[in-house]
């Protein structure tokens, strides 16, 4: 017992050596990674499950660090929430996006909407709204190609600085998705209160369908309750077609996962998007 103490407590040292380390690491490197260049935009094709037209692209951050290589948005998003480093980080990935948007918007290319994740700490202590206009207008992105993903544990922990937010945000003519939904602690009250156009069913609940039927089964009641409310529901991380015709079968409106396409960059995006299709 002694023994297996020691080693606990070894491997607990050592966590939090690493984790002080990689703070450091992420903290510094972070700061000049947009001065740098680091960061570039994927897109992932989002489909409506009816007649499998698109209907937008979620747009996904990749930082290629010099050294390090790819750095997966799951392990630096946490650290820039954290430092408030996101507050600049996600301003470039807005006007980033809108740039290219209007880009094909210009050039003809149809790609629906763009869809960009907003983190809390933008909502919170940054001025969302202020920016969202100023990057349309300096891009002159219509609002209407504009769509934004907003988590559901971000909304319910300050949910009336929320709903006033994305107010003032949907009245600019831009679609709003509750992402991850599922995953948090909404409040079925403030679902009804929030002006939202869409439901995100986080893909931890896709992933084991057909086998899990839990997951099958709050699926369906999320796309109910979705459709119960007038909302648009989407489905992410979809990586077969029995997920794609158990969600159709349940109604779900929209998909996004593997299976129709991973994200990929803005040269193989436009590629997408420019061939004829043959649906
Ligand atoms: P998310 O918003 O829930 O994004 C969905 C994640 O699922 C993405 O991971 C996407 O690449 C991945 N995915 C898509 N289809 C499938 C599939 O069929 N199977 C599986 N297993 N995964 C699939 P990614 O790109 O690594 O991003 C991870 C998270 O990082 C995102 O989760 C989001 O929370 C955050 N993130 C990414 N880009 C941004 C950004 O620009 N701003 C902010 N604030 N957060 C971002
Ligand atoms: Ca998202
Ligand atoms: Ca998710
Ligand atoms: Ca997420």
């Amino acid at each position: 017992a002694k023994n297996n103490g020691r080693n606990t407590y070894q491997f607990y040292e050592e966590d939090m050596t690493n984790s002080a380390l990689e703070h450091i690491f992420f903290k510094t490197s972070l700061q000049q990674a947009i001065d740098k260049d680091e960061f570039h935009l994927n897109y992932q094709p989002q489909i409506r499950l009816h007649d499998n037209a698109l209907i937008g692209m979620e747009v996904l951050i990749r930082w290629n660090h010099p050294s390090e290589g790819n750095i997966p948005p799951g392990k630096f998003i946490p650290f820039a929430e954290e430092s408030n480093l996101i507050i600049q980080i996600g301003e470039w990935v807005l006007r980033t996006a809108c740039f290219q948007a209007k880009k094909w918007l210009d050039s003809g290319i149809e790609f629906g909407r763009i869809a960009v994740n907003v983190a809390g700490p933008q909502i919170k202590r940054g001025n969302l709204v202020d920016t969202i206009k100023t990057v349309l207008a300096e891009t002159g992105l219509p609002a209407r190609y504009l769509e934004i993903e907003v988590t559901e544990s971000y909304v319910m922990q300050d949910a009336d600085r929320a709903v006033e937010q994305l107010n003032e945000i949907k009245a600019l003519g831009i679609t709003l998705a509750i992402d991850d939904f599922g995953t948090g602690y909404s409040s079925l009250s403030y679902l009804k209160k929030l002006p939202i156009h869409k439901l995100k069913i986080d893909g931890s609940f896709i992933r084991d369908i057909p086998v899990d039927t839990d997951d099958m089964a709050i699926s369906k009641a999320v796309i109910a309750l979705g459709a119960s409310l007038g909302l648009t529901v989407i489905a992410e991380g979809v990586e077969t077609a029995e997920q794609a015709r158990f969600l159709s079968h349940a109604g779900c409106d929209e998909v996004q996962g593997y299976l129709y396409s991973r994200p990929i960059d803005t040269g193989a995006i436009e590629q997408y998007l420019t061939e004829p299709k043959n649906s």
